[in-house]
């Protein structure tokens, strides 16, 4: 008999994000959705688990445009040489025209990981305005324009590969007892010894959070890479603001307060659960925090007490 997974606890920077914007939200996607891919899931479980893998348009972009710079840089790797930009762009636009498809074929009924984008489910789930549509394709190819053309991947492409880490790959480390998440875009060691860690950005900059997620990348770096913190170098590349690269200094004592983050977000989290040892949540013990900010973007609207009363 095939085993069942278990719910294990861990913690990764998009899930504490999740957790301090609206804890039912966190609830819906961590807890309540879990085991809802089983043909013999409850209807409430399968409707959250389906829930949970839409995404808003800007979101989906973003992951377009993460998949095709991946494919791109792997296929270098194997020595099959760097696709032109055009050819980034079509690579691009062809990903985004399988996935509208997929969206408006609704296929995500039978395969609920198939795409499923926010503002098609919560329209009319047929089209969206032109002008919508329209720019996000421009947001897509723009930011394929700017990696084409970026100082970052003209570096990137004078490293020998043997120099790359693997590219965006999920992997995990503790901190304390605790499992953590993260997937960093892409990493290489440059001739100076120095470890340039990199995060894909397709929409604006806010310092601190991405502060906060390029600190997890390098306590990852030195647990995982054994790399010294004083030969790190962590960037933000912005591909929608013409690729601009933001460079975050890494020090000692910003590791040490990440972390100190990172472990009152795991108690806070943990303070909520009715069984810390097993798991074990329950829906009531994770306030609804409604802003139209939250909810406008919240996959789990149709769900959502709160919102069924707006
Ligand atoms: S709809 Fe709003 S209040 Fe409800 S879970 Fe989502 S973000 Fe929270």
């Amino acid at each position: 008999m095939k085993r069942k997974l278990e719910n294990e606890f861990s913690w990764s920077v998009s899930r504490a994000q999740l957790f301090a914007s609206c804890p039912r939200a966190y609830y819906y996607n961590y807890y309540g959705s879990w085991g809802g891919w089983e043909v013999d899931a409850p209807e409430r479980t399968r409707q959250l688990y389906m829930l949970k893998n839409i995404k808003p348009l800007a979101m989906w972009a973003g992951s377009i445009v993460h998949d095709t710079i991946k494919e791109a840089l792997e296929a270098f790797a194997r020595g099959e040489g760097f696709p032109q930009l055009t050819q980034l762009q079509e690579l691009a636009l062809t990903k985004m025209r399988q996935g509208w498809t997929e969206a408006v074929r609704q296929e995500w009924l039978r395969y609920p990981k198939r795409t499923n984008i926010l503002e098609l489910y919560y329209g009319n789930r047929k089209n969206l305005p032109r002008e919508q549509t329209d720019s996000i394709k421009e947001r897509v190819l723009t930011c394929m324009d700017a990696f084409a053309h970026s100082a970052t991947l003209a570096e990137i492409m004078q490293t020998p590969y043997l120099q790359w880490k693997p590219v965006d790959t999920l992997d995990t480390f503790f901190v304390d007892d605790t499992k953590i998440w993260c997937a960093i875009d892409f990493a290489y060691v440059g001739p100076d010894s120095i470890l340039h860690i990199i995060d894909w950005k397709t929409g604006s900059e806010h310092r601190a959070t991405l502060r906060q997620q390029l600190a997890c990348y390098a306590l990852y770096a030195m647990e995982k890479w054994h790399h010294p913190l004083e030969k790190i170098a962590m960037h933000g590349v912005f591909l929608f603001d013409g690729g601009r690269r933001s460079d975050y200094p890494v020090a000692p004592d910003l590791l040490i307060s990440v972390k100190d983050q990172i472990l009152s977000s795991i108690q806070a989290m943990k303070g909520k659960l009715t069984d810390v040892e097993t798991n074990a949540a329950e829906e009531d013990n994770f306030p609804c925090t409604p802003s139209e900010f939250n909810c406008r973007q919240c996959p789990f609207r149709e769900a959502c007490p709160y919102f069924e009363e707006v």
